[in-house]
């Protein structure tokens, strides 16, 4: 915290009010995203803690945690799998639902992607409550697959969402 790469990486995030909703404060990362310093900043800082710690797979969250896990998969020698929302994926998947303020929401892999024994990063741009990350886990650990972290570029800690997640080694290069 205060380093100057994620002084770097905050400057290109961009709040924009009542974005998708009045009340929602959204947090823009497609300006990170074009600036090539903070982008790699974003994804070494993603990664940092867990090199050296043996991560199969990294498991990108729809959608942005897809933009940040991929380079993240690459530079830590490991697979990449997309969990989707329901119905994306054409293969056979294995799901998890979660519920949401109003109703529920479903996270799925392919049921092949993980196999039991996998260490698996989850990545994804924003902790907010901790509802998606907390499907990503469970759905990671009903595969077979061990986690060995949750990282995020941010977590909005107004929202609490870390306690959802005291089972998980949670990782945030930024907190708002
Ligand atoms: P949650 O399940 O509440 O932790 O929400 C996390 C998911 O919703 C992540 O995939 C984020 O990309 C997205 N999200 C939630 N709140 C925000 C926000 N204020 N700004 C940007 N993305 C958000």
């Amino acid at each position: 915290d205060g380093a100057p790469s994620t002084e770097l990486i905050e400057a290109q995030i961009r709040d924009i009010p009542d974005f998708p909703h009045a009340g929602i404060l959204f947090k823009d990362i497609t300006p990170l995203l074009n600036h090539r310093e903070a982008f790699a900043a974003a994804v070494d800082g993603l990664c940092a803690p867990y090199r050296g710690l043996g991560v199969d797979h990294v498991v990108g969250l729809e959608a942005r945690g897809f933009i940040f896990g991929a380079p993240v998969a690459m530079e830590l020698g490991a697979g990449f799998v997309p969990a989707r929302k329901a119905g994306k994926l054409p293969a056979r998947t294995i799901d998890q639902s979660y519920d949401l303020e109003y109703g529920t929401a479903t996270v799925e892999i392919h049921a092949d992607a993980i196999v039991p024994g996998s260490r698996v990063l989850i990545v994804d741009d924003v902790l907010a409550t901790g509802g998606t990350g907390r499907a990503a886990v469970d759905l990671v650990r009903k595969a077979g697959g061990t986690v060995v972290g949750f990282s995020v570029l941010m977590e909005l800690s107004a929202l609490h969402g870390r306690e959802k997640l005291p089972d998980v080694e949670l990782h945030a290069l930024l907190s708002a």
